[in-house]
């Protein structure tokens, strides 16, 4: 099947009402586990890889493992660049045939987000690509020092202004949600998200969606979330799996790990309501 872009999945998603999930991957049994899941559940799904991974997996071999892997996928499958900060790794996925990328200008003042956002949407419209922003900020990434951890609220009526002015085609919002595992229980702001739908029409993006309640995704989606990032609770159910018997070889490992991420997505994928789809 030809690869899809994320635009392409997302406008099936908010046209049929569910959500598609993102998955972060930085080999072949990441990459393969969301394949098989996908192709499984006749899902259509997002994989990728962030700025902030790269360090487990070089750009260069794990590019064309993407696009090869979602190419042949028997389903939809689109391959997207997440959390970046740099415009050299943004043009190095848009050269190498992502669909689209991530710019995360979350760490910025609100003008110096608009101002960086247009900048990168121009080229990533001039390469037929689309461009995700982020407004407000989802903690719990690694900040770096002198930086502070925590959530920004995204306010609504900024959203609406940030994406006519930015030209983003896909705007990731802060409602509650953490990046990785969560300290205490996540708390949802669902009227904040309703007030934003009401004003912002493009697709909207959830992240730091591991740890969430099966109903917390399915009010989200039911609010308007249309695409769901996945990762802690990927590597978590890995990481189990390979815990549960280290006597085993090394390639069996790898494939107790695959065997589990496979099955975390495909639980997800059920909860997005993104089964049966294709
Ligand atoms: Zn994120």
């Amino acid at each position: 099947m030809a690869l899809y872009t994320m635009a392409e999945i997302l406008a099936d998603a908010q046209k049929r009402g569910y959500g598609a999930g993102f998955f972060n991957g930085v080999n072949q049994e990441m990459i393969r586990a969301y394949i098989r899941a996908a192709n499984d559940c006749r899902s259509p799904i997002i994989i990728g890889t962030a700025e902030g991974l790269l360090k487990y997996s070089d750009f260069d071999w794990l590019a064309p493992l993407l696009l090869d892997a979602a190419a042949r996928a028997k389903v939809p499958v689109a391959v997207h660049l997440d959390h970046t900060y740099t415009y050299k790794t943004i043009m190095r996925a848009l050269r190498a045939g992502f669909g689209s990328v991530m710019y995360d200008g979350s760490l910025l003042s609100y003008e110096e987000n608009i101002r960086d956002s247009a900048e990168i949407a121009k080229a990533a419209h001039a390469m037929g690509a689309g461009l995700e922003c982020e407004l407000g900020k989802v903690g719990g990434l690694d900040e770096g020092e002198g930086v502070k951890g925590g959530n920004i609220y995204t306010d609504p009526g900024e959203a609406f202004e940030f994406v006519e002015r930015s030209g983003a085609d896909f705007l990731a919002v802060s409602i509650g949600t953490v990046h990785g595992e969560y300290r205490e229980t996540p708390r949802l702001d669902l009227a904040r998200l309703a007030a934003i739908r009401a004003k912002v029409k493009c697709p909207l993006v959830l992240h730091g969606g591991s740890g969430l309640s099966d109903d917390d995704f399915r009010n989200c989606i039911q609010g308007g979330i249309r695409k769901v990032n996945i990762y802690t609770d990927i590597i978590t159910a890995a990481a189990g799996a390979i815990r549960k018997d280290t006597s085993l070889a090394y390639t069996d490992l790898n494939e107790k790990a695959e065997q589990a991420m496979y099955e975390a997505a495909v639980k997800k994928l059920r909860i997005f309501g993104s089964d049966n789809k294709y």
